[in-house]
Parts: structure tokens; sequence; C-alpha cells
């Protein structure tokens, strides 16, 4: 605050112009705070599972004589070094959105195409959690972006609706439109959010439940990126739940319609 008194009594600037110059200073501040948080977080939750590889790699090479210790360790070193490769993945992909041209101007990007290729992914993880995946809505929609993009926004969505779902529930994507926008809910009848943690939960690293987000393969930065991902196609992503019975993660992004062809009068009444 001191600086600020400085800047304001010292200035030869008119009043505006230093007011200006302050405000400016004030974002200045508050991004390279940002930023400092950011990669004290990034080093924090790399040392974990850094460390968790290095302790297991001891306890192999001390359980030489046991093949059912190594065979149990090495599979915990290879869901580390998995976790951790992804957690390298997001940070990376977090960072490029952050810049403020992430994305160009954008293609028109086929719902239906984005939706297949992101229910495809997600499959083998169903079925390992033995939660049934369903899929349908509207077909034909487009929206305006990147398609890779859109793609790993819906992926993100659809894991974690599996990984906090019981076994035998089932996840369901709808995809659903009228003349102005695209949406594409993930239902799931999973554990759920409370009311004080659904803004959170949209931050970087914030997890409810750290335990069941690490043993799932978490890294407390898929909502973060969906939620970028969204604000750089002009939509949003929103939230209701009621805890102990689920959740709808619902992207919302503009419609686009192909050169030439405009809403038709049925299309605008939803
Ligand atoms: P993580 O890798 O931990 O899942 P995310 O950023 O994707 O990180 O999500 C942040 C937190 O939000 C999760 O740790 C979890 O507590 C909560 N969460 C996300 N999706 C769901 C869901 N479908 N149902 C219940 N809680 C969820």
């Amino acid at each position: 605050a001191s600086v600020y008194y400085l800047t304001v009594r010292l200035s030869p600037l008119p009043r505006e112009r230093v007011l200006l110059a302050a405000t400016d200073r004030t974002e200045k501040v508050r991004l390279e705070n940002t930023r400092r948080d950011f990669m004290q977080n990034v080093s924090h939750e790399l040392k974990t599972p850094v460390g968790a590889l290095a302790l297991l790699a001891e306890t192999v090479h001390d359980s030489a004589e046991d093949p059912e210790a190594v065979r149990k360790f090495s599979s915990r070193m290879t869901r580390e070094a998995k976790r951790l490769g992804r957690l390298v993945t997001e940070i990376i992909e977090l960072s490029r959105l952050e810049s403020p041209d992430a994305l160009g101007v954008g293609e028109v990007v086929n719902v239906d195409e984005v939706v297949e290729e992101a229910v495809d992914r997600v499959r083998v993880t169903a079925e390992g959690a033995r939660v049934e995946l369903v899929a349908g809505g509207e077909t034909g929609t487009q929206v305006y972006g990147d398609t890779s993009l859109l793609m790993t926004a819906v992926r993100n969505l659809l894991d974690n609706a599996i990984r906090y779902s019981n076994p035998l529930s089932r996840v369901n994507l709808g995809v659903s439109a009228d003349s102005e926008v695209v949406r594409i809910a993930v239902v799931d009848e999973g554990i759920g959010v409370s009311p004080d943690q659904k803004e959170r939960i949209f931050e970087r690293f914030y997890r409810v439940d750290d335990a069941r987000s690490r043993e799932t393969g978490g890294t407390g930065l898929g909502l973060s990126i969906v939620k970028h991902i969204a604000a750089d196609h002009g939509g949003t992503v929103t939230l209701w739940s009621e805890p102990g019975r689920g959740s709808t993660f619902t992207l919302v992004l503009p419609r686009a319609f192909p050169a030439g062809r405009y809403p038709t009068s049925n299309e605008k009444e939803p």
C-alpha cells in the first residue's frame, strides 16, 4: 500500500492517469501472486508422486526375494508414474490455455464428433468402474472452436462422473440445443458436491476428498481445464448437484450454423 501512496504523491501525471497506473500495477501484482501460488502448488504436487516413486523403487529393491511383494509394489509404481504423467500433461495444457491467444479464430466443430470421441476415450474407465455409460440427445449441432479442446473438456467431465460414481450406477451424456446455444450435460448418480464446495472445485488443485481423487488417478486440474476451455469458446460450465444423489455438469456453448443457413422459427422456439 505504501508503494501506491508514494506513486500517487510524487507522480506529476494527471489524477486519472495516476489512478490508471495504480490499477494496472494492482492487476500486475495480482497476476504475479497467482503465478507464484501456481508454481508453489505445482512443485508441491509434483514432489508427492516423485517421492512415492523413489520410496517404492527402494521397497522393490529390498523385496527382491519376495516375488509377490515385487509384483504389488511395482504395480503401485506404474500407477504413480501414470498419475505423474497425467499431472505433467495437464499442467502444460493449463498453462497453454492461460495464454491470451490460446484459441485462434476457431473452426466450425461438429458436436457429434466431439461427443463420440470423448465417450470412446472413457469407455474402458467406465467398464473398469462398472458404470453404465449412455449418450444421446440432439444430433447434427455445431459450435465454433477447437475440436480437440472441446473433446478434452467433455472427456474430463465424463471421467469425473465415472470416478465419483458408485459401481452399477449410470452416467448419462445428453446434448440439447436452441437457436443460441448447445448444451452438453453430463449427469451422474454419484457422491455429489455440497453447496459450499460448488465454486471451489473449479479452482486449480482443489479437491473435496484428496484420497479419493488420488486413488482414482485424479490431479485436481480437470475442472479448471474445463472452465478455461468453456470460457475460451465464449461459453460456461454450470453445476447442479444434490450431495449423495449425483451431479450434472453442463457445458453451454454458443451455437454455430453452417454458412447461409439461419435458425428456422421452429429452432428459435425451444
Ligand atoms: P480431480 O482430478 O481431483 O478429479 P477435478 O478438477 O476434475 O480434479 O475436480 C475437482 C474436485 O471436484 C474433485 O477432486 C472432486 O472432489 C470434485 N468433483 C469433480 N467432479 C465431480 C463429480 N462428478 N461428482 C462429485 N464430485 C466431483
